[in-house]
């Protein structure tokens, strides 16, 4: 765990999180900010920076985000319609939060580019 990591925090319990979905590695819980009818933060367990900090160790937890993701998005009921996955990274990403998060947003229609 990352000193005053807020998503470590949230993945230990020591901050209350809307959490939908959870194993041993990763935590899925609903984003503070929702950017439509479902908006899931999928993060491991474990402190990992970004996607771009991100090592060969860590590829079978990666996999295991995505893999919880478009689990939620089944439990959410949006399998069919269609959702989107995104990892921010950066300043022009819009990271704000330096723990490995997977957005999953969905349940409306979504523009590309995005803006
Ligand atoms: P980023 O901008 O880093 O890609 O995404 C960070 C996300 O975390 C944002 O969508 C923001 O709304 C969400 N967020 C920030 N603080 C909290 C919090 O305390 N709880 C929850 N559930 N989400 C948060
Ligand atoms: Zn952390």
């Amino acid at each position: 765990m990352a000193e005053d990591c807020l998503f470590c925090k949230i993945a230990s319990g020591q901050i209350p999180g809307d959490v939908v979905m959870q194993d041993e590695e990763a935590v899925a819980f609903r984003d503070i900010n929702p950017q439509g009818p479902t908006h899931v933060l999928v993060i491991p367990r474990r402190h990992v920076g970004n996607a771009a900090s991100v090592t060969p160790a860590d590829a079978e937890l990666v996999g295991r985000l995505v893999l919880m993701a478009a689990r939620v998005a089944e439990q959410d009921g949006i399998q069919h319609s269609g959702y989107r996955l995104v990892f921010n990274v950066g300043a022009h990403g819009g990271e704000s939060v330096p723990h490995l998060h997977l957005h999953l947003i969905g349940g409306r229609q979504l523009a590309w580019p995005p803006g």
